[in-house]
């Protein structure tokens, strides 16, 4: 395969970066994953800005527009039918050990792919269930940049890997929702579909937007996006969990409990069918 290191492309192993990255010493830099299925990008545009603004928030100026092409050029230069595109964009490489922004440095501009599973299909037989664990958030005040300090998320999300599960659903200290170590959270109750409104407590997930775009336009599925107890989880009828690569995931298990009869609902198949469908209409 072939990646994009600072305006080359070139092996993976001839990508070299200096040890005094920011990237590498502070976790200074915003990320982005985006799914691709034969030649087809989920949302580029919609990564492509939120990284825009998570990059404008810790003062780094990047047009990421201009990463259309390399994503294009990766696309077609790497095998596969189905690629996720990795972008990081770090503060760059400074020389001494200073914790503002210095002045004058370029900042480093990694992108690589890697091959993922076909895009989901809307069959219970086939989905993935997933079991998840609950946990206290403890991650930081800025859960919506999507920031390459990530050892907060690596340590809930080994909660439930840990444990040989897939998932952690955190709750902030009003007891309420907020997200998944690595994905958006959802319930269903009674047939609507309830998820956490966005704040600085949760990443604004592109599935998630591109979700929720489609029910409003194409189902008659109600959707709300307001606080979600910790009750209302351990009641709901179905418990969803959206990423990039996991699209919109079942959930069955919690905390060891089954969710609603323990099957993945029916609320869910509907949903993954509309995705499915919709989700290349959003660039
Ligand atoms: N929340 C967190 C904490 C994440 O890391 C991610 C992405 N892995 C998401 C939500 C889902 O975002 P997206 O739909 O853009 O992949």
């Amino acid at each position: 395969s072939i990646v994009y290191l600072n305006g080359e492309y070139m092996k993976p192993e001839e990508a070299k970066i200096s040890p005094m990255d920011r990237g590498f010493l502070y976790g200074d830099g915003i990320y982005e994953v985006i799914p691709n299925h034969h030649g087809k990008s989920v949302g580029l545009g919609l990564h492509l800005k939120r990284m825009e603004n998570g990059l404008k928030e810790i003062g780094i100026e990047y047009n990421t527009e201009q990463l259309r092409e390399v994503v294009a050029h990766l696309l077609e230069a790497n095998e596969g039918d189905d690629l996720n595109v990795y972008i990081q964009i770090s503060r760059g490489t400074y020389e001494k050990r200073f914790h503002g922004f210095p002045e004058k440095v370029e900042p480093t501009v990694f992108l690589y792919t890697w091959e993922i599973s076909e895009a989901h299909v809307a069959d219970k037989e086939k989905a993935h269930k997933l079991k998840v664990v609950t946990a206290d958030d403890l991650r930081w005040q800025r859960c919506h940049i999507k920031s390459t300090s990530l050892l907060g998320n690596v340590l809930h999300f080994q909660q439930s890997y840990g444990e040989g599960l897939n998932e952690t659903l955190l709750f902030n200290e009003e007891g309420n929702l907020t997200e998944g170590s690595s994905s958006n959270a959802y319930i269903v109750k009674d047939g609507v579909l309830y998820t956490p409104p966005l704040s600085d407590e949760l990443l604004p997930g592109i599935t998630r937007h591109i979700l929720l775009a489609i029910l409003r336009e194409h189902s008659d599925i109600e959707v709300v996006e307001r606080a979600i107890s910790k009750a209302e989880v351990f009641a709901a009828d179905e418990i969803w969990m959206t990423s990039a690569s996991k699209e919109v995931g079942p959930v069955v298990e919690v905390d060891g409990k089954p969710v609603g009869n323990g099957e993945i609902g029916d609320v869910w198949l509907k949903a993954q069918a509309l995705y499915s469908k919709y989700c290349y209409d959003f660039d």
